[in-house]
């Protein structure tokens, strides 16, 4: 612009990187008073990891000294803090980052040492979290009044090409059947064909598929074999733990992970890896540990429909679980459109179901349906047989109403749940955040071990970080270290 007068500007520059500085002598003056690895140090030194589970923690009297325990602890807690979790990666942030340096005060453990370390102590890592759901239970950031359980699928190191079930199996082979069919009625084309017909080339190239074919035919017999064999419903071939199962309407490779998270907080009181494929029946094992862990009588528990068990409802009842399940709409009469079950009530003292037409239905029958399960068989013939509302009711000659030996517990949850319905949008609001945040940390949410009781301790460790976050949020990291030294 004319009349403006333009100065010389520079970057920001650095020092120059031969210049003598006077850095600070000591670790200790580069990691802050608030620095989290003084957290971890501390509540690391304050477990009795002899009793957790852990090996080695008595150095052994003879031979080269191996690592304290603490100390390869402390460095995977940091670790999975900082979405560091290999072995390998952790070995370099040994060597280079002044917190970990801190912390191991300069100890640099080789990666298979790391690795064996979470290996051998695969089962004491829950031992681990749950001493720091204790530490928040004495900080008061858990309300110990309502616990959301719900389960989400981690990916296994399996991908879905490396599974088979039975019909995934005969399909493979049917259509490896199939095609072998078809280069063999090439090949024999060819073959009656000697006069400008296919090149040998070509005959090569058949040869080759049809031999593929043959390889892989006798790969998915093999399968199918250790398939029988195992009595399981389907086979892993790089995880063998591993299952297909159904997250968020996809099927993959995966775990099955249950948590039960406090809604005061959202903090994680209780987790678990399973390999089932469905939350059917895992409420009350996992609302249980976490009332224990969290030191109450009794604790209430929403979960979402996937959990609606009638003998997990029950378990829940018998272990000071009192549990929120809303019910599944379920059953042939709900899917033709004829009147749903809610639409008969009940009355426990005539043991009679009254109908949407005000007829009685009484005991006609039992019919079993699980081990141990029976469901009592309740009707009324007569009253249906000159009923103005039957084309709403059945398509059958009259309409049976089925109710379990024990449904009371059943409406006992149903009352609750018409009483404090705000329930269900809390779950929803509480398992949301945890999730999200341990699959962001888990890199789109995969575990890098294979087997169970690897991917166990993985998870454990991602729900230590997970509340360790939280914590640091809620109260700061100086109340933290107040904690584990009171
Ligand atoms: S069809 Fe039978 S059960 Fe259904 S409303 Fe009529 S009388 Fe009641």
């Amino acid at each position: 612009m004319p009349g403006m007068i333009f100065l010389a500007m520079a970057h920001i520059s650095g020092d120059d990187r031969s210049q003598v500085l006077l850095l600070p002598e000591a670790v200790d003056d580069y990691v802050g008073s608030d620095n989290v690895v003084r957290f971890i140090d501390a509540f690391v030194d304050s477990l009795d990891l002899a009793t957790a589970g852990f090996t080695r923690v008595q150095p052994k009297a003879t031979g080269r000294p191996g690592y304290d325990p603490a100390d390869l602890l402390k460095l995977y807690i940091y670790g999975y803090l900082n979405r560091v979790r290999s072995s390998r990666r952790l070995e370099a942030e040994a060597r280079r980052n002044i917190e970990v340096i801190w912390l191991l005060r300069r100890l640099t453990p080789d990666f298979k040492t790391i690795a064996d370390f979470r290996r051998d102590n695969r089962a004491a890592f829950r031992q681990v979290f749950r001493e720091f759901v204790v530490l928040c239970r004495d900080l008061d950031l858990f309300g110990r009044e309502l616990i959301a359980v719900d389960g989400t699928r981690i990916k296994a190191v399996n991908s879905r090409e490396r599974n088979f079930t039975k019909a995934k199996l005969a399909k493979a082979m049917a259509e490896s059947d199939e095609r072998l069919a078809r280069y063999l009625k090439q090949l024999d084309a060819a073959d009656k064909d000697d006069d400008g017909g296919p090149s040998d080339g070509h005959v090569d190239r058949l040869q080759e598929k049809i031999a593929a074919i043959k390889d892989r035919r006798g790969r998915l017999e093999e399968h199918g074999k250790a398939l029988t064999e195992s009595g399981q419903d389907q086979i892993s071939l790089t995880d063998p733990d591993a299952r297909a199962m159904h997250s968020s309407s996809r099927i993959g490779v995966g775990y099955n992970i249950q948590i039960a998270v406090d809604t005061k907080h959202k903090l994680i009181a209780e987790q678990q890896v399973h390999n089932k494929v469905s939350d059917l029946g895992l409420l009350a094992e996992t609302a249980g540990a976490a009332r224990e862990t969290l030191g109450v009588d009794k604790i209430a528990a929403v979960a979402d429909r996937g959990y609606f068990k009638i003998e997990d409802i029950e378990a829940c009842e018998a272990a000071g679980v009192v549990p929120y399940v809303p019910k599944p709409q379920r059953g042939s009469a709900a899917a033709k459109g004829f009147f749903t079950k809610d639409q008969f009530r009940y009355d426990a003292q005539t043991d009679a179901y009254a109908c949407p037409g005000g007829q009685a239905l009484r005991r006609r029958g039992r019919r079993p349906v699980r081990d141990g399960v029976q469901l009592i068989v309740y009707a009324n013939a007569a009253a249906c047989r000159t009923c103005a509302l039957k084309a709403r009711c059945t398509a059958a000659a009259s309409r049976d109403v089925t109710r379990y030996e024990n449904e009371a517990v059943l409406d006992r949850m149903a009352e609750r749940l018409a009483a404090h319905p705000e329930v269900l949008d809390q779950r929803r609001e509480s398992v949301e955040h945890p999730f999200g945040s341990v699959k962001q940390w888990m890199g789109q949410g995969a575990f890098l071990m294979r087997r169970l009781e690897n991917v166990r301790a993985e998870f454990s460790l991602t729900a230590i970080a997970y509340n360790l976050r939280r914590a640091i949020t809620l109260v700061g990291i100086p109340a933290l270290i107040g904690a584990v030294r009171a």
